[in-house]
């Protein structure tokens, strides 16, 4: 059999990202020899241990990357920091770095400063999800028919590049590279934003009195329940992102904010064009993903 695309991966931080990632490699041969997992939450690495998607628990975080040829964080983005400071000195001449991390400029300013010579730092981006969290909600297909956007910094080993391509490709992504500041401002319009609204919109209905709020419930089976699901999401993974895209994700509200404003006059002065027109161009949206099966 050829050599796996990874000797040994280590996943930090096994939430719905890194046990997907853990299960997804484990159920296709020969992209990882051996998976090995730590989270800085013992509670987690027993519950991995239990599922059985790991071939190695670590609970020290220096054992848990010295000798894998390939480290993944998978914690949230604003725990990269201290993370990259604490494996710098135990990572292999030659291993590569990577993460999966939803803001991209913010990881390499981050980690970049401690990565010792000899380790090539590749970071990827998954954009696949659920408004699950824990080692519990991941699984095997998650990344399948998902892009996975790759962000070197300029001068990274293209054998490196390479091999972290094949692996995504491996559990099922298409793989494109990209720029890290073009990548923060697409993820800004298309999940960042997206994501503060529904936080925004289920605190604005839970601030109503309580008769509302129930009405709020009982009749949910509308738009507001799409909201609610999003904002379901990890909280800490989110204030991480949002704190860590910051210009771009301010930029875009903005941006979002005037184009709210012209709809609010629409509705006040009665512009059915412009109303319908609004409408119409959601519709194609829409109609695209259906097309390009990202629905
Ligand atoms: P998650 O389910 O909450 O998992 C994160 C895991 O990391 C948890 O087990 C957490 O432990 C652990 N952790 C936190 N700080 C740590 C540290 N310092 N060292 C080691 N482990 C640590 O979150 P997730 O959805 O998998 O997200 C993980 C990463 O993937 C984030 O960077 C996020 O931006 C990115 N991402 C998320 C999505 C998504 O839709 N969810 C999609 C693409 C990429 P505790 O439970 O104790 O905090």
């Amino acid at each position: 059999m050829p050599d796996p695309v990874f000797r040994c991966v280590t996943l930090v931080g096994l939430g719905l990202i890194g046990s997907s990632i853990a299960r997804g490699a484990r159920a296709r041969p020969g992209l990882a020899g051996e998976i090995v997992a730590y989270d800085n939450a013992p509670g987690t690495l027993a519950r991995v241990a239990e599922l059985g998607i790991a071939d190695r628990i670590e609970p020290e975080i220096a054992d848990a990357v010295r000798g894998a040829d390939c480290v993944i964080l998978c914690a949230p983005v604003g725990a990269y920091a201290e993370l990259a400071a604490s494996i710098a000195e135990y990572l292999a001449p030659g291993a590569i770095l990577s993460d999966v991390g939803s803001t991209k400029q913010s990881v390499i300013r981050d980690v970049g400063p401690y990565l010792p010579p000899g380790v090539h730092f590749v970071p990827a981006h998954p954009l696949a999800g659920t408004e699950y969290s824990g080692p519990d909600a991941g699984f095997a297909e998650l990344f399948e028919n998902r892009w996975c956007l790759l962000t070197p910094p300029p001068g990274t080993d293209a054998s490196s590049i390479a091999r972290v391509e094949k692996f995504w490709r491996g559990l099922g992504s298409m793989v494109s590279v990209t720029e890290p500041a073009h990548h923060d401002r697409v993820l800004a319009i298309v999940s960042h934003l997206p994501h503060l609204l529904a936080f925004t919109i289920c605190g604005t209905a839970d601030d109503l009195a309580d008769e509302t709020r129930q009405e709020v419930l009982q009749f949910a089976a509308t738009g507001f329940r799409d909201f609610t699901r999003i904002a379901a999401s990890d909280p800490t993974m989110w204030r991480d992102v949002f704190l860590n895209n910051r210009e771009a994700l301010l930029e875009m509200l903005a941006r979002f904010t005037e184009d709210a404003q012209a709809m609010a006059r629409a509705v006040r002065w009665g512009d059915e064009a412009y109303i319908e027109d609004k409408i119409r161009r959601g519709r194609k949206i829409r109609q695209s993903l259906i097309d390009l099966q990202q629905a």
